[in-house]
């Protein structure tokens, strides 16, 4: 059985492999790899040579990483073909949308080639006689990223991009379900030409998260994954004296009023809810009709269903893959079975829809009047159930999410723009969409929502990536002219 190594000093290294962990080919049900997890000593080392390689990176100059960045940029936008069959293999996604995740990620790092623009600081002169004061963003040193199974490139490099363009070195510890694309991810980076050490991946499980927030020369960690482990990796880390930036589930709506296009917005509640089986943490999970328009919006849906081909994500005809692990796809299912002796109507069983075999497959549900309180609209499912909740009006709507734990992802689909202007100034949700039901933002703006959504005050990639990986230092220096220079004990005012 193949073993999946770590990346330490620029190459992929075995380790001690005392414990290991399952790889599956999901679609199949078949386990075609194994994979390292770290023990804590393993951690410590890697670490090290981060640290080691960190000093030297953090003094290259701006031309050097740019000039990196673009040939990674070149690189990966060459392997993307590659990259996404690497992530379909694990993760299972159909290989188009595994394209559409290399591309978003491609993106951070296009942004980050950028970087002699990003950290140009600021420049105040003569702000008193003969004094000047600028500003200095520099690097952290040894920065982490710890990542979920369910963007196994886009949300690393959410990270890496920006942590390396800022001059640090990073420590990524991907998701033990799909770790391949992380070592491919990694080769690309020593193929750039950024240094050794630069860029190191470490395989594990909570044992190698828990060493990355106890270690000292980790001054920041990136945590993408589910709210309880976000809760976790937010004190743990903040309590060592971390700047941490964790990144949660969530449960998104999408509230469609009685003036939207139904035919549009049936097509959008089946694309966003179902598209890579529902495992994204910005799908859609909740449709809220607003007033007369919920009849229709679920006939439309649910004349939609039997359209969407559920199949292995390698052949060319699926358009939805299984999900990751058996158990998980389990789970899913009992959320359906129970729906009904909580009082919703299953209005499309996800199990009559799933292809024979062995593949952790789940057809698509619709479950109608789902209502708070009830498990199917109060958990993160993470799956292809999407749940229709029936309000009277758009105040209510309003008051439904604003109420909710979560406040990742939300949309609204109207054609009243003054509808719409109060809906994007008073929802309680970190990313808005208007008639757009993924408003994942472009890479040049930042990701994060509200709420149990996010914890830290900071948010992903973009400007925001760029004041999380560096640290500003203000100068503040004369240079006077030698003949004019007295002795003067007061405090130093402007003159
Ligand atoms: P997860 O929380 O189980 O795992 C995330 C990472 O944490 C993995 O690297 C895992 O190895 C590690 N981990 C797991 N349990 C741990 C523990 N007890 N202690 C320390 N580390 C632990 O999440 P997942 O199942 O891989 O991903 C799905 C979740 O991620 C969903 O909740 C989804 O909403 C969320 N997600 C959020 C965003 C966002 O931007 N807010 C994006 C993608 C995914």
């Amino acid at each position: 059985m193949t073993l999946i190594g770590h990346w330490i000093g620029g190459r992929e290294v075995r380790g001690d492999a005392v414990r290991t962990a399952p790889v599956f080919d999901p679609a199949r049900g078949v386990q075609t790899a194994e994979v390292a997890l770290a023990t804590a000593a393993e951690v410590r080392d890697a670490i090290k040579v981060a640290a080691d390689a960190g000093r030297a990176w953090a003094d290259s100059s701006m031309s050097a990483r740019a000039n990196a960045l673009f040939r990674l940029r070149e690189l990966i936008h060459a392997q993307r073909d590659d990259l996404a069959r690497i992530v379909t293999a694990e993760h299972g996604k159909v290989l188009d949308d595994a394209r559409g995740e290399v591309s978003r990620g491609l993106e951070c790092v296009e942004f980050a080639c950028g970087i002699p623009h990003l950290l140009k600081g600021s420049h105040s002169s003569q702000v008193s006689t003969g004094v000047d004061v600028h500003t200095l963003l520099q690097p952290l040193g040894v920065v982490a990223g710890i990542t979920p199974f369910n963007f196994p490139v886009m949300v690393p490099l959410w990270m890496l991009a920006n942590a390396i363009a800022c001059g640090n070195a990073f420590v990524l510890k991907p998701s033990e379900k799909d770790p391949s694309a992380s070592i491919r991810l990694a080769e690309l980076v020593s193929e750039a030409g950024f240094p050794d050490g630069v860029v190191t991946v470490v395989q594990g499980d909570a044992e190698a998260v828990n060493t990355i927030l106890a270690h000292p020369d980790v001054a920041a960690v990136s945590f993408v994954g589910s709210t309880p482990v976000a809760r976790h990796v937010y004190e743990t880390g903040t309590r060592n004296g971390k700047r941490v930036q964790a990144l949660g589930g969530a449960k998104n709506h999408m509230v469609v009023l009685p003036d939207a296009d139904i035919d549009a917005a049936a097509d959008a509640a089946i694309s966003a809810a179902y598209g890579s089986a529902g495992e994204r943490c910005m799908a859609i999970s909740v449709a809220v009709a607003v007033g007369a328009v919920a009849d229709d919006l679920v006939d439309a849906i649910a004349a939609r269903i039997p359209e969407v081909v559920v199949g292995p994500g390698d052949e060319a005809e699926s358009m939805m893959g299984p999900l990751i692990t058996r158990e998980h796809r389990d789970r899913v299912r009992t959320y359906v079975e129970r729906a009904a002796d909580e009082g919703a109507r299953v209005v499309v069983d996800g199990a009559a829809g799933s292809p024979e075999g062995d593949g952790f497959f789940l057809g698509c549900s619709l479950l109608d009047g789902v209502e708070p309180g009830m498990r199917a609209y109060d958990d993160e499912i993470f799956g292809p159930v999407l749940s229709i909740v029936r309000v009277d009006s758009f105040d209510e709507a309003l008051d439904l999410i604003t109420t909710n734990p979560y406040g990742n992802g939300v949309a609204l689909f109207t054609r009243d723009g003054g509808v719409a202007r109060r809906f994007e100034r008073e929802v309680e949700v970190g990313m808005v969409g208007i008639n757009v039901p993924i408003p994942v933002p472009v890479a040049w703006h930042s990701f994060g929502g509200w709420k149990a959504s996010l914890f830290g005050d900071s948010a992903m990639y973009g400007s925001e990536g760029i004041r999380f990986y560096t640290r500003p230092k203000v100068v503040t220096s004369r240079w006077p002219d030698p003949a004019s220079s007295v002795i003067d004990l007061g405090f130093p005012t402007t003159t």
